[in-house]
């Protein structure tokens, strides 16, 4: 079957929104800006079944610079292992696991024993789910919630004035604890349950451990943020129209 339709619809739809997020909803025509991956209507680079574009990333990159990446997945000791345990469950699985197998079988794949979950605590049910799932594979896990330490937001400087709930105790997300506590477990493959968009950020630059995602949040869509995208023709039409609408 031929996919390319489909492909051109979405990356036309997603190249649209990216350039409104990334200028403030100011739209910048197609000969002011550089043209990338989501302006590409014919991926030629997975299959090699057509012509590259003009501005394609695969002809414009120097060849040396592919040569020195392709050179981490043969040699470096993580990007291999990882590379090659990820692409192994492809081949075997794809299309036939859900991401809770997947997840399961990657860590076994590349030798982790113990399992970090950093879980949003409004997700923590989900996260006792997955925990009594690694159990039943054989896997070790070790929780921590967001909410760890009840800090107040406004002990870290943040004002009363941005709480969900004024004039009471909120705390904050404690991103760099939960990976703190999790290095401290000594964690081989920690996996995000939920954090808040940036919360996930700072997680994954103090996480010791390698990190992938189980859930994705979305407050408003149940987790699965790219319904936005899909229904951006029509529902989430607001996402594509000129202008900022966060203010
Ligand atoms: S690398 Fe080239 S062919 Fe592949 S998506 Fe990007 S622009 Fe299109």
């Amino acid at each position: 079957m031929d996919y390319t339709w489909f492909y051109t619809g979405c990356f036309v739809h997603l190249g649209l929104l990216g350039t409104l997020l990334l200028t403030g909803g100011r739209k910048i025509s197609k000969q002011d800006r550089k043209l990338s991956c989501t302006d590409c209507g014919v991926p030629n680079c997975y299959r090699k079944k057509g012509t590259y574009p003009q501005f394609c990333l695969t002809t414009n990159t120097n060849y040396e610079e592919f040569e020195n990446a392709n050179e981490l997945y043969r040699s470096d000791e993580f990007v291999s292992k990882f590379s090659f345990a990820s692409a192994e469950m492809e081949g075997a699985y794809y299309g036939k696991l859900t991401r809770v197998e997947e997840i399961i079988v990657f860590a076994k794949k590349i030798g982790a024993k113990k399992i970090g979950i950093a879980t949003c605590g409004a997700l923590i049910n989900e996260s006792k789910i997955f925990a009594k799932i690694l159990q039943a594979k054989g896997l070790e896990s070790f929780g921590v919630s967001c909410k760890v330490g009840s800090t107040d937001k406004t002990e870290v400087g943040l004002p009363e004035a941005i709480k969900v709930e004024k004039g009471c105790h909120e705390s904050l997300c404690n991103p760099v604890m939960q990976a703190k506590l999790l290095n401290r477990e000594k964690t081989d493959l920690n996996v995000i349950v939920g954090l808040c968009v940036g919360h996930d950020s700072i997680f994954i630059k103090y996480s010791e451990a390698p990190v992938t995602t189980l859930i994705t949040k979305d407050k408003v869509l149940v987790h699965n943020p790219a319904a936005a995208l899909y229904t951006s023709g029509h529902y989430y039409k607001r996402l594509l129209e000129e202008g900022d609408i966060y203010s």
